[in-house]
């Protein structure tokens, strides 16, 4: 398949290299990261577009995106779909979405879970929302460069799905991180409050995969001084996502805001830039009850 890729960067360099060892023809731009091997390098995000039959974007934030879009719709050939695998505002995502179909395009947004280590293996997981035929036509791709893909219906209904996760996991992490603290100080051993809370009711991915304390658990970010993993940066731009999309609906969630307030402050005005989500145990054991 012909393929255009705009945005080469940690996740979309990986995942344009994944397409050309699969056998696609892949033609990439980015403003600033080189094209990987195999991928051939176009001089705009419209050259990269024109004649693919599939054009992926994967690339910041919404902003970005709908000026690549403005870009790229009008260079695309007639019945080709733009995929967007970035993560997103719903509003951008469906917004792109309307203007793709006025131009006789397909349309859907896929974005993922897996980070960079998935991204490099062909392991992510897709959240997709668009058309049945458009996620028909993209199967092959997501077989490529991941190992799930989940149709969640109609355009924009695959971000919601990203930040309502997302949305989740920053609450649990923050409930994990607090909850060992809160045992340090009560002299509970925290080896002994994983084999507990793991194989009880309070366990969560955050606690049994991806466990906040060092040397507890299976091996993740607080093994190796909390690098990210999954920075906490990146996880205040989805719960940011988050309070939009609840913003946008009139939905209450009372704990996703708790949560970006935390993050928001942890990352700028505490030391928590750079560091992965889950450094938020290092931050509760330094503090005091207000
Ligand atoms: P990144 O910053 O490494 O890559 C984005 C790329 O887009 C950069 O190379 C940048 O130069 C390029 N770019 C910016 N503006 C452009 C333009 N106008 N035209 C062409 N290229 C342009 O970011 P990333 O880590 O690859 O993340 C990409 C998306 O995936 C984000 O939306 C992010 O939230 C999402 N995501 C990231 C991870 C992760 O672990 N990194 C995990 C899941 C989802």
């Amino acid at each position: 398949m012909k393929i255009g890729f705009i945005g080469l960067g940690n996740m979309g360099g990986p995942m344009a290299r994944n397409l050309v060892a699969a056998g696609h023809a892949v033609t990439g731009f980015d403003t600033a990261a080189p094209c990987p091997d195999g991928v051939t390098a176009a001089g705009s995000a419209a050259d990269a577009a024109a004649d693919a039959a599939v054009v992926i974007t994967m690339l910041p934030s919404g902003e970005i995106l709908r000026t690549v879009a403005d870009q790229v719709i009008p260079a695309m050939a007639k019945g080709a779909i733009l995929l967007d695998c970035s993560t997103v505002d719903v509003e951008s995502t469906r917004a792109i979405s309307e203007q793709a179909q006025r131009a006789g395009l397909d349309a859907a947004d896929a974005p993922v879970s897996g980070g960079i280590g998935g991204a490099a293996a062909g392991t992510l997981t897709f959240m997709v929302g668009g058309r049945d035929a458009a996620f028909a036509s993209l199967t092959p791709l997501f077989d490529v460069m991941g190992q799930k893909a989940v149709h969640c219906g109609p355009s924009g209904n695959g971000q919601a799905a990203k930040i309502c996760n997302n949305m989740i996991l920053g609450v649990t992490m923050i409930g994990t991180c607090e909850a060992f603290a809160l045992a340090d100080k009560l002299g509970l051993d925290r080896q002994k409050m994983f084999d507990v809370v793991s194989t009880s009711s309070g366990y969560s991915w955050s606690m049994n995969t991806y466990c906040p304390a060092p040397g507890v658990g299976p091996q993740s970010p607080a093994d190796n001084d909390y690098q990210p993993g999954f920075a906490a940066e990146l996880m205040l731009k989805d719960l940011r996502l988050s309070q939009q999309a609840a913003e946008g609906c009139d939905a209450d969630t009372p704990m996703g805001l708790a949560a970006t307030a935390l993050y928001e402050q942890f990352v700028e005005q505490e030391d928590g830039a750079g560091k992965d989500f889950s450094a938020m145990l290092p931050r509760f054991t330094q503090r005091k009850r207000p």
